[in-house]
């Protein structure tokens, strides 16, 4: 390896747990989406996100989705409607055990999230190993990025909120699938230009081998995050590894 100036990071499976998302942020979803329906029902933001679920229930009704509730937009505004309450809180619990990945249920999540990181209830969980070498690096002048699926708002509460405190200060910026597809080379040409550098001053460290190599052929160095309970790469790949950041030249 040599030497680089900018880490670009991957975030689960790399500074975090794989299971986080699985183990931590959807079950405070499931298990809290009742309470946040009775307490937060008039709550401007909250109506929003609501109607965005209504209006792609109906969306499913038309599709034939066999799971699909209809929810009237209108019984929305009653603050009495238990019917209506019922109704959203069905379509949330059928669209989280189908695992749907639409736009409606993601704002009500992120919506939760940020609520649940404000109020204390969640902390982002990160490797300790990962935030030794993040506050190394930026005490030695290199420059921190995040690359994750998980949208800039999702990144910014795991390091703002997280076990390790606020940590947003050691990242000089982050990216989402926004700026392209994780699989993609053109990806990290692009955050490379963003960033200003020559792709092979970056090092991109992340746990899934299609991400590195998207990002070798971009000319990026690279490192295979090997954490408890990600998937296992295939051996006939020979890119550098490490199961912590304590091994990654600083
Ligand atoms: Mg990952």
């Amino acid at each position: 390896m040599s030497t680089y100036d900018i880490v670009l990071l991957d975030i689960e499976g790399t500074t975090t747990p794989i299971s986080f998302v699985r183990d931590v942020l959807f079950p405070y979803v499931a298990n809290n989406a009742k309470a946040f329906l009775e307490q937060r029902w008039e709550d401007p933001e909250m109506q929003k996100h609501m109607r965005a679920i209504a209006v792609q229930a109906n969306k499913d009704v038309e599709a034939c989705i066999p799971e699909a509730i209809p929810i009237a937009l209108d019984s929305l505004a009653d603050p009495q409607s238990a019917e209506a309450k019922r109704r959203v809180l069905a379509n949330i619990d059928w669209q989280m055990k189908a695992d749907r990945k639409i736009g409606a249920l993601k704002g009500l999540q992120g919506y939760m999230w940020r609520f649940g990181y404000e109020a204390g209830q969640l902390k982002g969980v990160m490797y300790p190993d990962a935030v030794g070498a993040i506050k190394k690096w930026v005490q030695n002048e290199r420059k921190v990025y995040i690359y994750s699926s998980g949208s800039v708002e999702a990144q910014k509460l795991i390091f703002g909120y997280s076990d390790h405190g606020d940590l947003l200060r050691y990242i000089s910026g982050h990216y989402d699938t926004k700026i392209g597809s994780k699989l993609e080379s053109s990806s990290y040409t692009t955050i490379a230009g963003d960033i200003g550098v020559s792709p092979e001053h970056i090092l991109f460290v992340s746990d899934n081998i299609k991400e590195i190599l998207a990002a070798d052929k971009a000319g990026m160095q690279t490192m295979v995050s090997v954490r408890p309970g990600n998937v296992p790469i295939d051996t006939k790949y020979e890119y550098p590894k490490s199961t912590n950041f304590t091994e990654i030249p600083l």
